[in-house]
């Protein structure tokens, strides 16, 4: 495929993501009878920032690169979402990601509105010293809009706890006093969290042992099937280990394994490390990311890429619950199919809260500057992830529609209240 049909193949899905977000919010503005206003206010970001720096490269030259910072909407708090480096990068897919963060950061009853940052690079292309420069100035050209109580930047594509490092250390040195409330996904002897690596796939567990709770099963001995074995699918796949559920199927980007009896996800780990796949894991069959989808399972996670479930597929599902710790992996066609077949679909707003409700929690450490234990920041994240759940559940029930539109209409409520209780400042 070429980099044009990769792109075009890219801003397809993001339309659709940005689509989709439009269409879920939409839904629950209609059962919610939001008003006109209110409808005009929360559709799009507030702000939108471009800009372009330039960065002395490692040869002498200097090179220009173009950067995002969009901010939703900061009704119930300041911004919150992180900052991705990719060469496709683009307003609109800044843009999308920012309005599902309002969304993600409200279902969970967090203080913040959404956000998401990028800027179009390609981090394989450039040194550590290039990088740092590209961050720093970054940094320094958004500083404008960003701070602890404006706009908390985060890791997300590309990006890691050393950039965050860099940027903190930027604006600090502008403002001469240290600011680790600034950015999140630090590392922790910058007031960075406990907890923070592994909390998207913790917070997955957690929602998919009440999930099972609720609907009279038990995960001990449930199959469990997981597409992407990185931070978020490794780390959910380690839990369900833990909590005696029997993975049976894993996958990265170069194929998958199968074992009807489980596999040892802390040996896979190790596995992986060595070899860079899970491919060919000794005991397992191997079998395709298509095929691993058609599983017959009880939980199916799908923690890679965007747009997996589609509706080629979507009829071919053959698990009782899909937990979406992945972002917008299944697609609105998909969605209405999984729901016809009364397979329960887990929404990734909800899902894959886990990692910014740690972030929530180390933002709220940082302006203490009192830190918790590991022991701490996992009780307070299974109370935020289940207590989000049920009341998800309760609004499903009552009103009668599907996990995604009730998780909506959860956060849409949320921030249309607080935006009704602020006024119009016309
Ligand atoms: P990661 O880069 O650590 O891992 C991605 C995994 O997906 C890898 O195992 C990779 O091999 C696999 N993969 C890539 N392409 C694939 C393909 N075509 N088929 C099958 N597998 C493929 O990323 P991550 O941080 O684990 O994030 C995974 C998903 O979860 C993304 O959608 C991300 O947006 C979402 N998410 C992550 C976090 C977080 O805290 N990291 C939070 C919320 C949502």
């Amino acid at each position: 495929m070429s980099e044009r049909e990769r792109q075009n193949l890219r801003r397809q899905n993001e339309i659709s993501m940005l689509e989709m977000a439009q269409y879920f919010f939409d839904l629950a503005a209609d059962r919610l009878k939001l008003e006109e206003s209110l409808r005009a206010l929360l559709r799009y970001p507030k702000r939108k920032l471009i800009v372009v720096f330039p960065v002395l490269m490692d040869d002498g030259s200097v090179e220009h690169f173009e950067g995002y910072r969009v901010q939703h909407h900061p009704v119930l708090g300041p911004c919150k979402g992180g900052i991705r480096y990719h060469p496709d990068v683009t307003l609109e897919e800044v843009e999308a990601l920012a309005i599902l963060m309002t969304w993600k950061t409200a279902v969970v009853a967090l203080p913040f509105g959404g956000a998401k940052g990028g800027v179009r690079c390609n981090p394989q292309e450039l040194s550590v010293a290039e990088l740092e420069r590209i961050t720093r100035r970054y940094a320094a050209e958004i500083s404008p809009i960003v701070g602890p109580d404006i706009d908390i930047p985060a890791p997300d594509v590309n990006t890691g706890e050393r950039e965050m490092a860099w940027f903190v250390d930027t604006i600090s040195m502008h403002t001469g006093t240290f600011m680790p409330g600034l950015v999140t996904g630090k590392p922790k002897i910058l007031g960075g969290s406990e907890g923070r690596e592994t909390a998207t796939g913790r917070g997955g567990y957690f929602i998919a042992v009440e999930m099972a709770k609720q609907m009279g099963i038990k995960l001990e001995g449930a199959r469990v099937v997981i597409q992407g074995f990185g931070n978020v699918g490794s780390s959910m796949a380690r839990f369900c280990q833990e909590g005696n559920a029997k993975v049976i199927a894993v996958s990265d980007v170069k194929g998958g394994i199968f074992n009807p009896d489980g596999i040892d996800c802390a040996q896979l780990k190790q596995y992986e490390r060595k070899t860079g796949s899970v491919v060919k894991f000794p005991g397992t069959q191997s079998l395709t990311n298509k095929e691993l989808l058609e599983l017959e399972c009880d939980l199916l996670v799908p923690a890679a890429l965007e747009n997996q479930i589609t509706a080629e597929n979507a009829e071919k599902i053959n698990a009782k619950v899909v937990l979406e710790l992945a972002n917008g992996p299944t697609t609105l066609e998909a969605d209405r199919i999984l729901h016809n077949r009364k397979i329960l679909v887990v929404p990734d707003i909800l899902a894959n809260a886990g990692g910014v409700t740690v972030s929530y929690f180390e933002w709220v450490q940082d302006r203490s500057f009192y830190f918790w234990d590991a022991k701490k920041v996992e009780k307070r994240l299974r109370d935020f992830m289940v207590r989000a759940l049920h009341k998800v559940l309760n609004v499903a029930q009552g009103e009668r529609v599907d996990m995604r539109t009730a998780a909506y209409m959860v956060a849409v409520d949320r921030v249309a209240s607080a935006a009704r209780a602020r006024g119009l400042y016309a």
